[in-house]
């Protein structure tokens, strides 16, 4: 038990308390693991009493499976985050050191990590400011005798402005096509999920995405080679080690109680009091500063798939219900007079947050949100390689979203 939390966790209470009476709710909707409910509690606590199914493959293989036929792809393979999908394609592709990828100057900065931890050079191209994207029309000119692929991304549950155009690019010089589809999973272009333009895409099933697992990731293809390449990748990774396996299984239900129950208002303080130490962190302090974690590089084991599993089944509707909640915030841009988010023609976006280009000062302190519209916000990046405060030069727009986008909360906001 860690004492030294004890008083501001009291305060925290006594603050959301106090302000009940003005007839604000305890809570704010959930940002992170907002997808986890009772059943995903029970399973975990059901897998925790049975060890001896922990490693069994069977059932990543029907997570597997079951992934890519809900994604329309042909192949799907599961690593412990999409950090490590993404190290899985860059093997899957045969990129070398000294090889180039065009990545937007505006993401996380395990992405750029993964391919710096293969000697793969990053290179920068700037974003625009209507999806979060790489603008199209930047391409060319970041392309050299040495570029081998381009990243593309779907930031926010939208699907990305210059999407036809930056595969079009990549065909006609004869690039390899990586989709970041992390914040997107579900996202409709033309009827087809994201993910299945380009050469291989990743998914995240981390706390703050689409669908949770805590830690997870998969990585997707179309192409029967690189999918063996992929398989092979994911069968020389370990499984994570047991003790990491439990944590995180006890991560689901203290999450739960944390983001999601609806007596999180005090369970929320109580959890954080007892068990703060064994929460587990997305990206360490090593990674901001691009050094590779001991435990980087595993692969899923059965204990988590199960979690996946059981979140896949529910993905659909918490979707469109994302959907759906979002005219609340696209009614909130137009009253203010902020531009919404651009949804592309043909495209369905999932919303996992709903992002808006607001004044410097409304993002540097967002308790505005919290008084006026009884939600915190997400500040989604908080720099250019979120979160790491590693430079990026020559992107003016990903500077600009960086000072500017907030994100709404899009689960649990009905009007
Ligand atoms: C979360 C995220 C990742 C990495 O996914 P993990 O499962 O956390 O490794 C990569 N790219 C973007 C844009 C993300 O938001």
């Amino acid at each position: 038990m860690n004492l030294r939390l004890l008083p501001r966790e009291l305060a925290a209470l006594g603050y959301r308390l106090a302000q009940r009476p003005f007839g604000r709710p305890l809570t704010s909707p959930p940002l992170t693991s907002s997808t986890l409910d009772e059943d995903d509690v029970n399973l975990a606590r059901r897998t925790l009493q049975r060890k001896e199914g922990w490693f069994d493959q069977s059932i990543v293989d029907r997570y597997e499976a079951t992934f890519a036929k809900w994604n329309g792809s042909r192949h799907a393979v599961a690593f412990m985050s999409g950090r490590v999908a993404l190290s899985g394609c860059i093997h899957a592709l045969g990129l070398k050191p000294g090889d180039e990828v065009i990545v937007p100057g505006y993401t996380c900065v395990v992405v750029p990590n993964a391919f710096q931890f293969a000697g793969v050079r990053v290179v920068y191209s700037d974003i625009e400011l209507d999806t979060y994207g790489l603008d199209a029309s930047l391409l060319e000119s970041r392309i050299t005798d040495r570029t081998r692929a381009i990243l593309l991304h779907h930031l926010y549950g939208l699907v990305c402005r210059d999407y036809d155009e930056t595969v079009s690019i990549a065909r006609r010089r004869q690039l390899q096509l990586i989709e970041d589809c992390t914040q997107s999973t579900g996202a409709r272009y033309k009827r087809t999920r994201v993910g299945n333009l380009g050469d291989v895409a990743i998914y995240s099933s981390e706390q703050s995405k689409v669908f949770t697992t805590i830690q997870g990731g998969l990585a997707v293809t179309n192409d029967g080679r690189l999918a063996e390449r992929l398989r092979e990748f994911r069968d020389e990774a370990p499984y994570p080690d047991p003790h990491d396996v439990e944590r995180q299984l006890q991560n689901v239900v203290l999450h739960f109680h944390i983001h999601k129950d609806p007596q999180r208002w005090w369970k929320e303080g109580l959890n954080r009091l007892l068990h703060e130490d064994a929460l587990i962190v997305s990206t360490t302090r090593e990674e901001e500063r691009g050094v590779k974690p001991k435990n980087y590089g595993r692969r899923m084991p059965g204990a988590i798939a199960v979690i996946g599993l059981n979140q896949l089944a529910k993905l659909d509707d918490y979707n469109s219900q994302r959907l759906a909640n979002s005219s609340r915030w696209t009614e909130w841009c137009n009253r203010s007079g902020y531009t919404p988010p651009l949804v592309i023609p043909d495209s369905t976006p999932v919303f996992l947050r709903y992002p808006a280009l607001v004044e410097p000062e409304r993002k540097a302190d967002t308790s505005w949100a919290r008084r006026d519209l009884g939600v915190s916000l997400g500040v989604w990046f908080v720099s250019p390689l979120h979160p790491s405060s590693r430079v990026v030069e020559g992107c003016p727009n990903g500077a600009q979203a960086v000072a500017r986008c907030i994100n709404f909360p899009t689960l649990g906001v009905g009007r």
